[in-house]
């Protein structure tokens, strides 16, 4: 069974087990405190996937958003939509965090911070977000190389091979699945 996951280790795990996409949504998280729509969506399936357990969810996202917001607001506007995720309200659905090929499909204009960086991202900027986080110049090209052909999910296997030293047991189709298999390596 999963193990439960206290939100306080998100902060770690977002550097050492996430996915480059959620590492995105988690660091615009905590430096803004705010999340649009499709992010709290695609951020806060997987944090639910990964093991977050709802009450420890609500917590999270209202300490988060209320730094720049008052509980008021929060309540108001934007709590309901976090028990949805939980299937707490509304049709009652237990909702599954999204895959891969749902995440690439997705629409991302400018400023938005969801979807798959391979995918959505200028090139330019994921190799520099690479090299800001330590890859190797042969690691950042092997993964461009793949960026650049279109085989997003091999990028984002590399990427993993690339930060933790071995390849994903098989290749990446699920931002959860990427986290569980880096979560294996350290057990
Ligand atoms: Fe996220 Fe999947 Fe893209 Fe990897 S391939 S960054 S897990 S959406």
């Amino acid at each position: 069974d999963k193990e439960k996951v206290n939100p306080e280790n998100l902060d770690g795990y977002s550097k050492k087990h996430y996915p480059l996409c959620m590492r995105h949504m988690h660091e615009i998280l905590r430096s803004t405190h705010h999340l649009k729509h499709r992010c709290r969506l695609q951020y806060g399936l997987f944090i639910k996937g990964i093991g977050v357990l709802y009450e420890d969810a609500m917590e999270y996202w209202k300490k988060e958003f209320t730094k720049t917001m008052d509980h008021e607001k929060f309540e108001k506007q934007y709590a309901y939509e976090f028990k949805h995720q939980y299937g707490k309200v509304g049709s009652m659905i237990n909702y599954s965090p999204y895959s891969c090929i749902k995440i690439i499909m997705e629409n991302v204009g400018p400023g938005d911070h969801h979807g798959c960086p391979y995918k959505h991202w200028d090139p330019s900027i994921t190799k520099q977000k690479m090299i800001e986080q330590g890859l190797s110049s042969e690691g950042v090209n092997s993964v461009m190389e793949m960026v650049t052909s279109g085989h997003y999910q091999i990028a984002c296997s590399r990427y993993f091979e690339c930060t933790q030293g071995q390849a994903p047991s098989v290749v990446v189709s699920h931002p959860n699945q990427y986290f569980s298999d880096s979560m294996n390596l350290f057990k």
